[in-house]
């Protein structure tokens, strides 16, 4: 199994890592025949902005969609999981619009715009769950195919919605490697 990182922008090395840490062969992933070459993505934090002008300019943006309605596992994380969103409030700026569901971004305000909790995340399991908050979005609201994994004080923070799932959080910037795990058991059967 070959999982791509994307990597034109954001926190792509420590999902490199993380995955490694997991066993997998892991590759970068910045043009369409490396995304080609994979069989499933993770798109990390950074700036969802950025990230989205740029996957829409070097074609990327395409080809995932149409890879990812085929089944392809994705994996987004903070910025990740904007991008994956189909409707951002507020913002007209590019998304893939794969997933079924709502968000905000910088949600959690200034003076808190980073922070740590933990989380109950009943498919991981009974221990909590570190949850790495950087000027996180926020999922206001999930469509009937998408179901809620996790909540932070009454806001979602975790939905998977067939093979993709869409994290506020950083999990690669702990060393609790639950969800890669769990990302990697959409790639049995
Ligand atoms: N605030 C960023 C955005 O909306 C996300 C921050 C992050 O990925 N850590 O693009």
């Amino acid at each position: 199994m070959r999982i791509g990182v994307l990597a034109v922008q954001g926190a792509f090395r420590e999902h490199i890592e993380a995955l490694r840490r997991c066993g997998c062969a892991v590759f970068e992933v910045r043009k369409k025949e490396e995304l080609e070459s994979v069989d499933g993505l993770v798109i990390p934090g950074g700036e969802s902005t950025t990230i989205g002008k740029l996957i829409s300019d070097f074609g990327l943006a395409d080809v995932i969609r149409e890879r990812a309605k085929h089944g392809m596992p994705v994996f987004g994380t903070c910025a990740g999981a904007v991008l994956l969103a189909k409707e951002i409030i507020g913002s007209e700026q590019p998304t893939l619009g794969l997933m079924d569901i709502r968000v905000r971004r910088n949600a959690y305000g200034r003076q808190v715009d980073s922070f740590e909790a933990d989380l109950e995340v009943p498919v991981l399991g009974s221990d909590p769950f570190p949850g790495v908050f950087i000027r996180a979005p926020l999922i206001e609201e999930v469509g009937a195919d998408a179901e809620v994994l996790a909540t932070y004080k009454q806001g979602i923070v975790l939905v998977r919605q067939g093979k993709m799932l869409a994290a506020t959080f950083h999990p690669e910037l702990t060393s609790d490697l639950r969800l890669h795990h769990y990302f990697l058991s959409f790639f049995e059967n």
